[in-house]
């Protein structure tokens, strides 16, 4: 048996064989052929067999990740219909009587060279593209084509790490688990994990071998393990901590339409934190009573281009629609520090975490930011919309937001266009410095969302995204659930309410200290509600108070 340990991302125990995931590009084999005319049909059937691909792959990422994300599809479907493109490979075929796999490689590399030497970043991502593209015609030609899991059996998927292209290829009936030897919690794999509720590790250094495809395995999503080969009292352990987490499962399900409500009658409000419209089903199957956290910015990482109004509209549209009029808060771009996206062309930075992130681009950048609110007033009457604004760290900040977002509200009403006059607007608080003055930011805005992965890493001087910080990164340290008080203290004093939608949210040996000190509403991953509904109900929070509290105030 051999053991290989990652780090959580979504709990639960995985029994099957493992499929590892490679990318290997298909080798194309040069060779003459007798008649360019057939090798000239074949590339053309091989070209509408790409595009009818394609053109399924489109349909299923729309139901799956929504229009913004599918669009991708649709470009590479246009790119097969590129008049040079296809020229290019049917004059290698007649000129040189070479065949096809040969035509669309070389055409491909003549197209990427073409595209590497433009001045325009966004043309020179076009390569990538070209790329993607002319792989899935060779490989239909070649034979070697399919994509997804080659198994007819469910598998648990190794991989390095995986882009969403590759995930919604996947059959998902075929996903018992993923482990990814990189990634991190918030990376695509993680979070479609977290949406399809089946055990995932990260970080399982090791684990990505060929040798290791086809055999049995154990994946433990409780202690992020994965055993392969599992002896038989590994494999009785594991099936009893199975059947174990199935009855707990079942037992929460008994908490659906249960209101939040604590022994001595105090409510707090159990949301989801999503990133894209696909994880809306496990939102609504785990009864959560809203949406407290959209990261928008995804809508961004997996585009190619800045998402026009109208794409990003539709996706608001959907999300409000689905949800119907339970509260959707939609943070605004949170892109830069470890979510870099090519097409911003932000200059390279010493430390990304403290630059130009977030609402610093959104200030520095009206246009991107107006794009996105234009966007989100458009689509507010279709549900119950609530915008925030993250990494918020200076008044002067949010003043200048709200003017916006009132120029915004001009522009629309001056064109006719109408919004929802009932859309509550708040602000991450996610560095010290707003969680200082959170008593002056609350008399400008309706809510707060404590964003704690970040508040701990910059109150901790400790980089969230570096694993070997171990004990130094410390999320029940005082400073934290000291800041977290004094927040919900201060919004208080001024009627403004206050959740959490960080990683800590979730954690269920703090439920009661949250419910201690009195915070409104928890935002987390889907799966975690009811399990945080379980543990509101258990508590008498006028027996636990003073305990609690003391725990970290004097
Ligand atoms: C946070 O910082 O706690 C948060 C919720 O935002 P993100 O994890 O997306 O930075
Ligand atoms: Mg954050």
């Amino acid at each position: 048996m051999i053991t290989i340990q990652g780090k959580t991302v979504c709990a639960g125990v995985a029994f099957g064989p493992i499929f590892v995931f490679s990318r290997e590009e298909s080798t194309v084999k040069r060779s003459h052929v007798e008649s360019s005319e057939d090798e000239i049909a074949r590339f053309e059937a091989a070209r509408a067999q790409a595009k009818d691909e394609l053109g399924s792959l489109y349909e299923k990422a729309i139901k799956e990740v929504g229009e913004a994300n599918a669009m991708i599809f649709e470009i590479h479907q246009m790119m097969l219909d590129d008049l040079d493109y296809i020229e290019s490979i049917k004059n290698i075929i007649a000129d040189q009587l070479l065949n096809a796999e040969t035509a669309v490689a070389q055409t491909c590399d003549n197209f990427v060279a073409m595209f590497e030497a433009m001045d325009d970043a966004y043309m020179r991502e076009r390569s990538a593209d070209v790329k993607d593209v002319s792989e899935r015609v060779i490989k239909i030609l070649s034979g070697t084509g399919g994509g997804g899991i080659n198994s007819d059996d469910p598998v648990i998927i190794v991989a390095d790490d995986l882009a969403p292209s590759e995930t919604v290829q996947f059959d998902k009936e075929k996903i018992l688990a993923f482990v990814t030897e990189g990634g991190s919690s918030s990376s695509h794999t993680s979070i479609l994990a977290r949406m399809m509720n089946i055990p995932a590790l990260i970080g399982a250094k090791g684990i990505l071998l060929k040798e290791y495809d086809g055999k049995q395995a154990i994946v433990d999503g409780f202690t992020g393990t994965i055993y392969i080969d599992p002896d038989e009292e590994t494999s009785a352990k594991m099936a009893e901590k199975l059947r174990r987490a199935e009855e707990q499962k079942k037992m929460l399900q008994q908490l659906k339409g249960v209101p939040s409500v604590t022994k001595d009658g105090q409510h707090i409000e159990i949301c989801a934190n999503i990133g894209n419209v696909l994880d809306i089903g496990t939102v609504l199957a785990n009864d959560a009573e809203g949406i407290g956290l959209f990261r928008s910015e995804f809508l961004y990482l997996e585009s190619t281009d800045y998402p026009s109004e109208d794409v990003q509209f539709g996706a608001y549209k959907e999300i409000l629609s689905k949800m119907v009029n339970k509260r959707v808060i939609v943070r605004t771009l949170d892109i830069g520090a470890d979510k870099q996206v090519d097409y911003f062309n932000m200059p390279k930075e010493e430390n990304p975490a403290m630059g130009i992130r977030a609402i610093r681009i959104c200030l520095q950048r009206p246009e991107i930011f107006k794009t996105q609110l234009r966007a989100l007033f458009r689509a507010s009457v279709f549900g119950k919309l609530a915008i925030m604004f993250p990494m918020i760290a200076s008044e002067w900040e949010i003043i200048k937001v709200l003017e916006i977002v009132d120029e915004v509200k001009k522009e629309l009403d001056s064109e006719g266009i109408a919004y929802s006059k009932n859309i509550e607007l708040g602000c991450m608080i996610e560095t010290p410095a707003a969680a200082l003055i959170s008593d002056i930011l609350s008399k400008h805005l309706d809510f707060f969302s404590i964003g704690t992965n970040d508040l701990t890493q910059y109150t901790l001087a400790a980089d969230r995204q570096n694993p070997d910080i171990g004990d130094f990164c410390d999320t029940h340290h005082i400073a934290i659930l000291r800041s977290i008080n004094m927040v919900v203290r201060n919004a208080h004093k001024n009627g403004t309410w206050v959740g959490i939608c960080g990683e800590l949210g979730a954690d269920l040996e703090l439920t009661e200290t949250f419910l201690a000190i009195g915070v409104d509403e928890l935002s987390v991953t889907p799966s975690a509600v009811l399990p945080i509904r379980k543990k509101v109900l258990e508590t008498d929070v006028s027996q636990i108070k003073d305990k609690v509290l003391s725990k970290f105030l004097n």
